[in-house]
């Protein structure tokens, strides 16, 4: 039996550049709580970024929760059903109603015309994701943002290092969230970070994240405790030194999954588009009735030569047991489709190309029944 193979496989440093990065953590005694590691982590992403303020969380889910609860917003969002639990969780947990729009065929972001429709007097904003690192169609939704008054919030979990000319994924709209969860493309092992352009939010999260304390004997906000510690920050200071090499892996596996998968009928890939530098942060592929066999078949005959894919994002979240008779995915048919038809298959930056190959075997043998 062939070796198993996961659908992802975490970036980390050596082992002795991390503990030489820890060492003056030791040396401190200073864990978390804005540290020196917190303090580097968050000068370095600015200067990656190019963005020119962000503040840095637990996860990337807390990060979501805190702008929404900073920024003040109340009512209506609308958002994706096309996404990972977090992205609905953190608009309902926060006491907001989330309104979802339909997403486009070719690239699975939210459809700015979908978006339009779905306005009205209680709507504060839009929150867009940017899924498998596929930037969103960012002008247009600017664009309606501005003719409504309202905020604009990206969920970028799945974009960091993707850049449109010389901007980087984290500039667009009024705020983006960026997980660095241990399976993401850049990791502090659990992370997150708000990116923003108006420097007054900068203090409002810093507060939020840490229990709404505003000084030694304030407390104005009923925060939560979201910080990131200095273990995790020396972990990102880390990754981040390697994060080029490690994209520039993942397009050599990128490739020959496209290559070996290109022009099969019924396969539909997610091909990066003029103008864009991505992350390949996910290999997606859509199998359409034509491909002859199912979504569900191919992942069983992955599954039985050990090979493990993702059914990523299935089910919807509108379809969700928690919101069951509370939204209607019918609404939504472009997300329920690609829901059902959709596979992301293995990919991580020490995937072989031999492995590639074996799995695109297996795939393209589904076809021929
Ligand atoms: C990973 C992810 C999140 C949540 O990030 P965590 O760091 O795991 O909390 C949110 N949205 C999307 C689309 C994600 O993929």
């Amino acid at each position: 039996m062939p070796d198993k193979i996961l659908v992802t496989r975490s970036s980390m440093p050596d082992f002795e550049e991390y503990a030489e990065e820890i060492r003056p953590i030791w040396e401190s005694h200073w864990l978390t709580n804005m540290g020196v590691k917190h303090h580097q982590l968050e000068a370095d992403l600015v200067d990656y970024l190019k963005v020119p303020q962000i503040a840095l969380f637990v996860n990337g889910h807390s990060a979501l929760e805190c702008v929404l609860e900073a920024m003040g917003l109340k009512g209506k969002v609308i958002t994706t059903p096309y996404t990972f639990a977090s992205t609905t969780h953190a608009i309902v947990r926060k006491g907001l109603e989330p309104v979802f729009a339909d997403i486009k065929p070719d690239d699975y972001t939210i459809d700015p015309a979908s978006v339009e429709r779905l306005i009205d007097e209680d709507t504060c904003a839009i929150l867009p994701v940017h899924v498998y690192g596929n930037l969103c169609d960012v002008d247009a939704i600017q664009d309606i943002a501005d003719r409504h008054g309202l905020k604009v919030i990206y969920d970028a979990a799945h974009a960091f290092g993707v850049w449109r000319g010389d901007d980087s994924s984290a500039s667009f709209g009024d705020a983006s969230m960026f997980s660095f969860h241990a399976t993401k493309v850049f990791n502090t092992i659990e992370g997150g970070a708000v990116c923003f352009h108006d420097a007054s939010l900068k203090t409002l999260l810093n507060e939020w994240k840490n229990f709404g304390i505003t000084g030694p004997e304030d407390v104005e906000y009923v925060g939560g405790n979201a910080k990131m510690n200095e273990f995790c920050a020396a972990m990102g200071i880390c990754n981040l030194r390697h994060l080029d090499r490690e994209i520039a892996k993942r397009k050599l596996v990128a490739e020959r999954y496209w290559e070996r998968l290109d022009g099969a009928r019924g396969v539909r890939l997610s091909l990066p588009k003029e103008g864009v530098t991505p992350n390949y942060a996910y290999l997606p592929v859509v199998f359409d009735d034509d491909f002859g066999a199912s979504r569900d078949d191919v992942y069983d005959a992955l599954a039985e030569q050990q090979v493990f894919s993702r059914k990523y994002f299935y089910p919807l979240t509108t379809d969700f047991a928690c919101y069951r008779g509370r939204f209607d995915s019918s609404r939504t048919p472009v997300a329920r489709y690609v829901a059902s038809h959709v596979l992301t298959l293995p990919m991580y930056a020490d995937l072989a190309l031999e492995d590639v190959d074996r799995i695109c075997d297996i795939v393209l043998s589904c076809a021929r029944g």
